[in-house]
């Protein structure tokens, strides 16, 4: 990385940025949570600059939505000629040629292969409503299974299984009737007392033993809903055989699987889509975040069959907008040619640094993750794996102060999620940064 690429020139926040906080707070909602005082004006990859000059390395990537890099030229040229032709027409009236492409790409994508139908929209939270939508209408069925620490969205059917941080759904009740939340496999903290090796499915059986026995019967659970890899909840993969058990079971009651990929899909994990490692083939899955390099675009994608709704029960003025859909071919293309190799690469390299935090650094419980989704959790203690959400965040402010951009994830995980176009160099600058930081909670001067 060139030696001015990250350059702090104001202390943090600078003075320009100090007023547009200002500004900020007295007329933007303030249901956002903002870290740190980060005032952006540009990007570059890997790379932003702030109104005063300062220049940071990006490890959130927009929260894992720049997949291609802040502003990529390819990027930049696809939505600049797109705006100069066609800016909006309503997919949902007329028909326009770049949206029939791009659900014809991500048909072809769609894990498990065969036919597949796409649903376009805006954001992460629409996809999820439009699963719900459909999983009802196809099946008859009308309720729903979703996993503690699962997030899907904040509009009420999506908020309705979310069940990351209460404070997400606080004030907001009643939700959708008819969700029943069961245990993700979290299995560096097993709640049934399981190291790996021993790991027995105890948090899948409880669906069997438990939900479908004493709650509801199966045959109205619509579908499952989960994250293949858990996002907000910590940035958790669980292990193969809880993904195949969860397909079994999912067939077993007739029951749809829908795969929520939207931060996991689109090269993220350095494969196309997380259920990609897992060979499992999804009856749904919903993707938004790195679909587009940026734009607000989501897409819905299942199998032929099931999309089965009539013209009138289901559409968006804005969703598969021509800019954005320009946005995600020119996306897809850069995934494909060359940044999901990056992401397993530069993602294993990141991995081999950091596997030994946990004994390096009493702070450090685990780090975790496939390609360039990983996450780094802090405890207080590692034996009883008191949860500290008081480091993950005095972490995020010293990478802060140092140039470097972080985020949590979950109570108490750090998350690492740059753009896929990361380069070695800048993944060892973040690494060796974070353990600068990590040496300064455990000595503190
Ligand atoms: N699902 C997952 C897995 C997510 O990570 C998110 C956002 O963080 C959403 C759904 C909601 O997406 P959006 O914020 O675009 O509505």
């Amino acid at each position: 990385m060139s030696m001015d690429a990250v350059r702090l020139v104001t202390p943090l926040p600078g003075p320009k940025a100090q007023a547009l906080i200002a500004r900020d707070h007295a007329v933007l909602s303030p249901s956002y949570t903002r870290g740190y005082p980060l005032v952006v004006q540009s990007g570059q990859g890997a790379i932003v600059e702030d109104v005063d000059g300062n220049r940071f390395l990006d490890f959130n990537a927009g929260i894992a939505v720049v997949a291609t890099g802040h502003c990529h030229p390819r990027v930049v040229e696809a939505i600049q000629k797109q705006a100069a032709r066609l800016i909006h027409m309503s997919g949902t009236d007329f028909y326009y040629e770049n949206m029939i492409q791009l659900a014809e790409t991500l048909a072809r994508l769609a894990p498990g292969g065969g036919a597949r139908r796409v649903y376009l929209g805006n954001s992460g939270t629409e996809a999820i409503e439009a699963a719900l939508k459909l999983a009802r209408h196809h099946t008859g069925r009308q309720q729903f299974l979703s996993f503690y620490g699962g997030f899907h969205g904040r509009t009420m059917g999506a908020l309705s299984l979310t069940a990351s941080k209460t404070i997400q759904k606080k004030g907001f009740a009643p939700f959708v009737p008819g969700v029943h939340h069961v245990s993700y496999a979290n299995c560096y903290r097993c709640e049934f007392g399981k190291t790996p090796d021993k790991c027995n499915l105890e948090c899948l059986k409880q669906i069997e033993d438990l939900v479908l026995k004493h709650i509801v019967p199966a045959s109205e659970i619509a579908a499952v809903v989960v994250e293949p890899v858990q996002g907000e909840g910590g940035y958790l993969v669980p292990p193969q055989k809880f993904i195949d058990e969860l397909q079994a079971l999912a067939q077993r009651h007739g029951m749809l699987l829908i795969f929520d990929e939207i931060q996991s899909g689109m090269g993220r994990t350095g494969r196309m889509f997380a259920a990609d490692h897992f060979g499992a083939a999804p009856d749904m899955i919903t993707l938004a975040k790195g679909i587009a390099s940026g734009l607000p675009l989501s897409a819905t994608v299942t199998r032929a069959e099931i999309m089965d709704w009539k013209p009138g029960q289901h559409a968006s003025t804005f969703g598969g907008n021509p800019v954005a859909v320009a946005a995600s071919l020119a996306t897809v293309e850069l995934l494909e040619e060359s940044l999901i190799a990056n992401a397993a690469h530069i993602g294993a390299h990141i991995m081999d640094r950091i596997r030994d935090w946990p004994r390096r650094f009493p702070m450090v419980g685990d780090v975790r993750g496939l390609g360039l989704m990983i996450g780094v959790e802090f405890v207080k203690d590692q034996v009883t794996k008191e949860r500290d959400p008081e480091s993950r965040n005095r972490i995020e402010t010293l990478a802060f102060e140092r140039g470097l951009l972080v985020l949590g994830a979950g109570q108490n995980t750090l998350r690492l999620c740059p753009p896929l176009t990361l380069t070695k160099d800048q993944a060892d600058f973040a690494v060796d940064t974070l353990e600068e930081c990590l040496k300064v909670l455990v000595q503190p001067s």
